[in-house]
């Protein structure tokens, strides 16, 4: 996204950011991964090597990462909430660039207004 330089602009880019911040699915702040693990019993054809391959999501709380196993029926669920809150992450984003962006340009009116008296 380019960050538009004149006020008005960047306040009709906000809005429009604004009206898509609604969540369209539940919203799920987690990553789906697929991994391969061994279910522990000796006599399994994993404990020779054919790994089971899951899938799971993970998520970080305060640096460590939890894991939760997606029965393969939930897995297009779990796909489309963590999509939602990507989706909304980067709304997030752009919104905080574009209101940043609108008090800096309020600060440089006003050294100009200051400048100019
Ligand atoms: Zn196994």
């Amino acid at each position: 996204m380019k960050i538009p330089k004149h006020p008005t602009l960047i306040r009709r880019f906000l809005q429009a950011r604004q009206k898509q911040l609604q969540a369209k699915s539940p919203v799920l702040a987690a990553s789906l991964v697929t991994i391969r693990r061994a279910c522990g019993n000796p006599n399994c054809r994993c404990a020779r090597g054919k790994k089971h391959l899951g899938h799971y999501l993970t998520w970080k709380v305060k640096a460590k990462t939890h894991t939760a196993y997606v029965p393969v029926d939930l897995i297009p669920q779990a796909k489309q909430w963590t999509q939602e809150h990507r989706r909304l992450k980067q709304l997030v984003r752009e919104l905080t660039q574009l209101s940043l962006a609108l008090i800096q340009t309020h600060v440089t009116a006003q050294r100009h207004k200051r400048g100019r008296s």
